[in-house]
C-alpha cells in the first residue's frame, strides 16, 4: 500500500460524504409514482403544476397528465384521462419522429464513411 492509499483512507468523514451524496440525489425520475422524501424544492418564483394527489410539481402540464395516468389511473376523472391520453400520444409521435430521424443518420453516417473508406 503507497502512502497516497493511506492519506486517502485517513480522511475523517469521506465514507459519511459518501454515503450523503449517494442519498441526496432524485430517489425518482420520469413521470410514474415515486417518493416524495427526494425533496421537491422548485423556487417560489417558477410556474409549477402541482398533481392534486400526491403534490408532486411538474414544470408542464403535459408532464403533470402523464404523471397522472402513470401514478394515479385508478383515480382519474374524465377530463384527467383525455389530457392522459392527448400527453401519451403527442410523446409517442415525437419519440417516433426522433427515432426516425436518429436512425436516418446513422444510415448517412454509414454511407459517408463507406465512401470516405473506397476513396481514401
Ligand atoms: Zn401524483
Amino acid at each position: 500500500m503507497s502512502e497516497r492509499d493511506a492519506a486517502a483512507e485517513d480522511v475523517p468523514g469521506r465514507s459519511e460524504q459518501e454515503a450523503t451524496a449517494a442519498t441526496a440525489g432524485p430517489t425518482h425520475v420520469g413521470t410514474g409514482p415515486g417518493p416524495l422524501e427526494g425533496g421537491f424544492d422548485p423556487p417560489a418564483s417558477a410556474d409549477v403544476f402541482e398533481c392534486g394527489y400526491c403534490g408532486r410539481p411538474f414544470a408542464e402540464e403535459d408532464l403533470l397528465a402523464l404523471h397522472r395516468g402513470h401514478a394515479h389511473s385508478d383515480q382519474l376523472s374524465e377530463p384527467e384521462q383525455a389530457a392522459f391520453e392527448a400527453a401519451y400520444e403527442t410523446e409517442t409521435g415525437e419519440m417516433r419522429r426522433f427515432q426516425l430521424k436518429a436512425a436516418g443518420l446513422v444510415v448517412l453516417l454509414y454511407f459517408l464513411l463507406l465512401m470516405v473508406y473506397a476513396l481514401v
